[in-house]
């Protein structure tokens, strides 16, 4: 024992960057019941129909060569991608998850000193990736549990870098039409980098929804991304990608660890994208239990926020979120386990996710219970 090792206190050890210990760190969506079962796991927005039956076949190719080094650069997925999204696949890069693409984003633009605004009820990773790159992050109100436009253009400064928006935002399954997205687009100033995250996309049905696609295309300032994590069902194997101008692609190849995704991962990517019967079933299944699950929660006397993702926002009557609680706890008893979003400022709500019928159901029915018997 030296001197040294005595004092070792918290000033005489490596420290994170200034930042880094005000982040909140992730919290996931629980797995288990409180019996330690799970009958029903609604917590992640992870689709109920499993993934594409040609992922399987596509992954045994590279598990039998698992020795070599994957393409890095993911060539054939961005092709596959481009093909399918009728896309550049120059202007694609893809990641570990959009999460990845996400953390690239703020890494290649934002230093200390920068600002980037996201809504008040987004995405809790922005938050992370803005405070990991150094920056600081600013929360613009949202109306109706909506993207709020003209507050999200009230707090751009000349410190303002970028702009983070879900849309369609998780945990509300709200969106942000089109011409609003275009609004916002046209009144930020042309160095503030959009970025317009559209990971449930693929399940939107609406007439004047635009994931980003058309924008980041067209504009020197507008990056989107996409996931395969959700409708593709592909959320343990990490496959997300993004979509904008050559020199932000640029900017990120040159950031990007050499070998960010697995062959595994790039594999199953190819496989799935192609497979266009599977994500049609996905989207029907989607269509059929939305309005479903929707309307059996508002005739069991609760409120559900409209949503046009795989998932709903449920709201209980109460002040204090005890009896959102109680009703988590409830269900987790009975092996459902669906989501609080205190955290994201929500504490008398629960995100469902759309599952199987048999899970709606058995949802719906306890809830039912649930408000009848207490
Ligand atoms: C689920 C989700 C993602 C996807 O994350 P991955 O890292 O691709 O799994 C991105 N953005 C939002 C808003 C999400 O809900």
């Amino acid at each position: 024992m030296n001197e040294m090792s005595k004092v070792n206190e918290a000033g005489n050890r490596p420290q994170p960057k200034a930042g880094v210990l005000d982040i909140a760190a992730y919290v996931p969506g629980k797995s288990k019941g409180s019996h330690g079962k799970t009958v029903h796991k609604l917590s992640s927005n992870e689709t109920p129909l499993g993934t594409s039956a040609t992922v399987s076949p596509a992954v045994d190719h590279v598990i039998r060569n698992l020795e070599l080094y994957p393409d890095g650069a993911a060539t054939e997925l961005r092709e596959a991608i481009g093909d399918i999204y009728g896309l550049n696949p120059d202007r694609i890069i893809c990641g570990a998850g959009s999460d990845e693409v996400l953390s690239m984003l703020a890494n290649a633009y934002l230093a200390p000193g920068d600002e980037a605004i996201y809504s008040e009820h987004g995405f809790l990773v922005y938050d992370i990736a803005i405070r990991a790159a150094g920056a600081t992050p600013v929360v613009a109100p949202e109306t109706d549990l909506s993207t709020d436009v003209d507050a999200i253009l009230e707090r751009v400064t000349d410190r303002t870098k970028m702009v983070f928006i879900a849309n369609p935002n998780n945990p509300t399954g709200t969106y942000l039409p089109y011409e609003e997205v275009k609004r916002l687009h046209e009144s930020l100033p042309a160095h503030v980098l959009l970025v317009l995250d559209a990971a449930y996309g693929e399940y939107v049905r609406r007439n004047d929804y635009e994931s980003g696609i058309e924008l980041a295309a067209t504009s020197e300032n507008v990056f989107m991304t996409r996931t395969f994590s959700k409708i593709y069902g592909l959320a343990n194997l990490r496959v997300g990608w993004g979509f904008g101008p050559a020199h932000i692609i640029d900017a990120l190849n040159r950031i990007r660890g050499p070998f960010n995704m697995s062959g595994v991962a790039i594999a199953a990517g190819i496989a799935a994208v192609r497979d266009r019967d599977f994500v049609a079933k996905s989207v029907d299944h989607n269509e059929k239990w939305l309005p479903w699950v929707t309307n059996e929660l508002e005739e069991i006397g609760l409120k559900v926020t409209p949503s046009v993702g795989n998932f709903v926002l449920v709201h209980f009557p109460d002040q204090d979120g005890q009896r959102a609680k109680d009703a988590d706890a409830y269900l987790l008893e009975r092996g459902c386990v669906l989501r609080m979003v205190g955290n994201y400022g929500l504490p008398n709500a629960i995100r469902m996710t759309i599952g199987s019928e048999e899970a709606n159901r058995t949802v719906v029915a306890h809830l039912r219970d649930f408000l009848t018997n207490r």
